[in-house]
């Protein structure tokens, strides 16, 4: 979705309230990405205050175990027409044309905001590295395997 911003720049007081969903052309979202929020401009600032809603997949990092997960994710940006020379351009985004591409902010915050790595329980116990036996349902037969990182270390001391 675009919103036109021109009204909202020259305006005090001017709010467009932002409602919508849209899809997000990734399989590992299991529903469309819906935003709801609204762009004021406060004594000549403008800002977007949104929080996004969808479900997402993923696994764990461990055991590989399929995850589905909710995530609320906030928006929230300063939104200026041009940057002023010494303006942080982390804080600032710089709306091209006055036209703002609410999908494309919107999901830029949406991916910095899913982890890299997920666990389906913070002490899950991972896969056997030689039988694959999944590990949070008992131990394997296998011999525990020395793990390289250790003798490096022992190296060390
Ligand atoms: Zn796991
Ligand atoms: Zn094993």
């Amino acid at each position: 979705m675009y919103i036109d911003l021109l009204p909202v720049f020259d305006n005090e007081g001017e709010r467009v309230d932002i409602d919508y969903s849209f899809r997000q052309d990734d399989e590992n979202f299991a529903t469309p990405v819906s935003v709801s929020g609204a762009i004021e401009n406060r004594t000549g600032i403008v800002r977007i205050g949104a929080t996004a809603k969808f479900d997402y997949t993923t696994q764990c990092a461990r055991c590989g175990k399929p995850l589905l997960r909710h995530a609320t994710v906030p928006v929230k940006h300063i939104l200026v027409s041009h940057l002023d020379g010494d303006e942080d351009s982390d804080e600032f985004i710089v709306v091209e044309d006055r036209k703002l591409d609410v999908d494309g902010l919107v999901s830029e915050d949406v991916y910095l905001a899913i982890p890299y790595k997920m666990l389906c329980k913070p002490d899950c116990k991972g896969l056997c590295p030689v039988c694959g036996a999944d590990w949070n349902e008992g131990p394997c037969a296998c011999q525990p395997v020395a793990d390289p990182r250790w003798d490096a270390l022992k190296d060390l001391l």
